[in-house]
């Protein structure tokens, strides 16, 4: 909710819930992981440099999953990779969000044949947006960023507290299975006979 702003001569005041508040500070330092697992990581660190500019958004990388709101998963991601993905992930604090940047990360992309490629992110993490392309420009990447800024603006903290409030990636499955045949599929095939 947009804070109402009553205008006096001294200056203004501005009355808006906490929720709006506590948003307003998190949707202007959004920290991202600075990781990458393919070529997509190129874009990446293109995105955190002077051109693209990102600081203005609050956007900032951090090497740390323990100080990152968001992961980008930038680039094609192996099964032998997807267990150390699902690892920085569990290792960020809530509330955390995903992106999955291009087509490797989206569904496979290039190597969907490839037998050791995890066909999209979204089998190991719960994505929040997607970046079509390969590889996505800087700015389309931005644009991912502002989308996360937009759930985080819209997040009921207090409604959520007292439990009026269904977090929607409560349905969304663990990952056991896919990581198990994860494991399975790096150890490499069974021999024959
Ligand atoms: S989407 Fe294209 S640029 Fe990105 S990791 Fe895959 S092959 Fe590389």
């Amino acid at each position: 909710m947009d804070p109402y702003i009553e205008r006096s001569p001294d200056g203004a005041v501005a009355i808006g819930t906490l929720d709006s508040l506590l948003n307003l500070a998190r949707k202007n330092s959004e920290w991202y992981l600075l990781f990458a697992t393919a070529c997509c990581g190129i874009e990446l660190m293109q995105t955190g440099g002077p051109r693209t500019d990102a600081d203005r958004f609050g956007f900032v990388f951090r090497p740390t999953p323990r100080q990152a709101d968001t992961i980008i998963l930038a680039g094609t991601i192996t099964y032998k990779m997807a267990s150390r993905v699902r690892l920085l992930y569990e290792q960020m604090a809530e509330p955390r969000y995903v992106i999955s940047m291009g087509s490797c990360a989206n569904t496979g992309g290039p190597f969907y044949d490839s037998y050791p490629v995890v066909k999209g992110g979204d089998l190991i993490l719960p994505v929040d947006v997607y970046v079509a392309g390969c590889p996505p420009r800087p700015e389309a990447l931005i644009e991912a960023l502002m989308l996360v800024q937009d759930k985080m603006a819209r997040e009921p903290w207090l409604r959520k507290a007292r439990g009026r409030w269904p977090d929607p990636k409560d349905p969304w499955p663990q990952p056991s299975a896919v990581l198990g045949s994860c494991a399975a599929a790096a150890k490499g095939p069974t021999p024959k006979g």
